[in-house]
């Protein structure tokens, strides 16, 4: 409680500015209100009550930041590939000295725990030194020969781009996106989510704070409809990173299509755990809980629907059960939270009402199964458990973003496969398994753009990331970010006199 106390105080000092000034846009390194001065509220899913007032950027807004983004590519774009690697450095470190300050602000804008966005701060500050030391070599490329010919290809910046982030973990997200994009050399305006906008003005401020030339990021705050919609169809962005829910993505695509926008898509999923009776089941049920119950379950990798062998279900799901049932659920800033409250009381009511569409399906809660009282009275959902589902139900092809998972039986190694592939996602999955052999066959089988055999989700970031179907389009991570922030291009070079057709004399 001691520990608490301590925090909100904490947190409390460092929301006083947003409070007192609002959270305005950055637009050619220029702190600005929107336009027309409109503005949103974004409030605290701890108690619902407002904490700053937002400028609601629209189209207009959009527009102002796309041409400083413009302005300042040529300069960037020149900026050598070693001072482009000293300067993301500074920012990473810039934003290791102010980890306390972005996890508490993470916490109370988002409702996360604590005990994962302690760490947030750290794993953004890794992403910009990864592609920080890769900015150098960006540009490199192949030489390929012919007879008579040499060929050359080399990368240059796509040019300013837009980057538009969700809520759940905003600030790591935002860096995983942009730090590439300016590894590469592109200008970048940042749309970030509407119900969690604080950490990405702080992540702006930091970057012009360490060195950052003005207008190469620029940040523009609103809703989807305008100020996302508006970015989307700038004819001077060129590319669009996008995180976020399918069907929006479906909507950028359309979008975007005017100006022929080059779009990179991270987008759901409903990713399947899969026990086989061989594997370690205590070390198989920690990581399932884990993966389903860390970050509130509003986790685009999380591990929503457990298949496990008939022959362990039982034995299986009563461990998970036991597991969910002993997870601590409170603040956000209590160090002993693993679950908070969910975003928003409009995503609150989509997760209780997906639990309830569970119930009327006719599976069975072996956990959870409702709202949690939690201090504040925000948006606590208890960590649930459907057993007794099949994978035809809504809960388990739906994409709830809670902490809900849906477990089914399988048979056999077939069955296991039909059912982990019945699904319109493809972003990850996780094989519990003893045997080698069967973890090849089934991996090599496993519709899913990442695949983790008997363990939880591990990054390691020169693997690409991204989803197959429709969980996304494209690969982040490693050189697969610089392909999609930069074109190739190919030089021929001739290196023999060969004979040219003459025509026409
Ligand atoms: P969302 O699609 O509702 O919103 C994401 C962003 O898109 C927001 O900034 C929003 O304002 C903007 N947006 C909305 N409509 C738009 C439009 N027409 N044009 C342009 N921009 C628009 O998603 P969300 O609810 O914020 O986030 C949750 C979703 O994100 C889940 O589906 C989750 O799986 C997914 N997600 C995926 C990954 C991944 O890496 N695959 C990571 C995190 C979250």
């Amino acid at each position: 409680m001691a520990a608490l106390d301590d925090n909100l105080r904490k947190a409390e000092a460092y929301l006083e500015r947003f409070r007192k000034d609002g959270v305005l846009n950055q637009i050619g390194g220029e702190a600005v209100p929107s336009a027309d001065g409109s503005t949103f509220e974004t409030l605290s899913p701890v108690d619902l009550k407002p904490i700053a007032t937002v400028a609601r950027g629209k189209a207009a807004d959009i527009d102002r930041a796309a041409k400083a983004a413009k302005a300042a590519f040529k300069d960037w774009a020149a900026v050598s590939g070693d001072a482009r690697k000293k300067l993301l450095h500074k920012i990473a470190d810039a934003i290791v000295a102010r980890a306390e300050e972005i996890a508490f602000v993470e916490c109370m804008d988002t409702g996360q725990s604590l005990k994962f966005m302690a760490k947030a701060a750290l794993r953004g500050a890794e992403n910009f030194r990864f592609y920080a030391d890769r900015a150098p070599e960006a540009r490199d490329g192949r030489s390929l020969r012919a007879p008579g010919q040499l060929n050359m290809t080399t990368r240059v910046p796509i040019g300013p781009v837009g980057v538009i982030t969700p809520w759940n973990t905003p600030f790591m997200l935002s860096t995983w996106k942009i730090a590439p994009a300016l590894a590469a050399g592109c200008t970048v305006v940042h749309k970030p989510a509407e119900l969690s906008p604080l950490t990405a003005r702080l992540l702006v401020e930091i970057a012009e704070e360490a060195g950052l030339p003005k207008g190469v990021w620029n940040l523009v705050n609103g809703f989807g409809e305008d100020a996302g919609r508006a970015l989307t169809e700038h004819p001077d962005i060129k590319a669009i990173g996008f995180v976020g829910e399918s069907r929006t993505g479906s909507m950028i695509m359309k979008q975007g299509a005017e100006t022929l926008k080059r779009v990179h898509f991270e987008l759901g999923g409903k990713n399947p755990v899969i026990v086989f009776a061989d594997a370690d089941l205590e070390r198989a049920a920690d990581a399932a809980v884990f993966m389903i119950y860390s970050l509130n379950g509003e986790r685009c990798t999380s591990s929503s629907r457990l298949l496990v062998e008939a022959s362990v279900h039982d034995r299986f799901t009563d461990l998970v059960a036991e597991k969910a049932k002993r997870i601590k659920i409170g603040h956000p800033l209590d160090p002993e939270t693993v679950v908070g409250p969910l975003i928003h009381p409009v995503h609150e009511e989509k997760v209780l009402s997906y639990i309830e569409i569970g119930r009327s399906e006719g599976a069975v809660v072996a956990a959870g199964g409702g709202k949690f009282a939690g201090p504040g009275g925000g948006c606590y959902v208890s960590p649930t458990l459907f057993v007794g589902a099949t994978n035809k139900m809504r809960i388990a092809q739906e994409e709830i973003f809670g902490p809900v998972l849906t477990a089914i039986p399988f048979k056999d190694e077939a069955e296991a496969l039909a059912l982990a592939n019945d699904t319109q996602y493809g972003l990850t999955g996780y094989l519990w398994t003893s045997d080698v052999t069967r973890a090849l066959r089934f991996t090599d089988a496993l519709d899913a753009g990442m695949i983790w055999v008997n363990s939880e989700n591990v990054r390691h970031l020169p693997t690409p990331f991204g989803g197959v179907k429709s969980s996304g389009i494209g690969r982040d991570g490693g050189d697969w970010s610089f392909d999609f922030y930069m074109e190739t291009k190919n030089i021929a070079f001739a290196t023999a006199p060969h004979s040219i057709q003459k025509l026409g004399g």
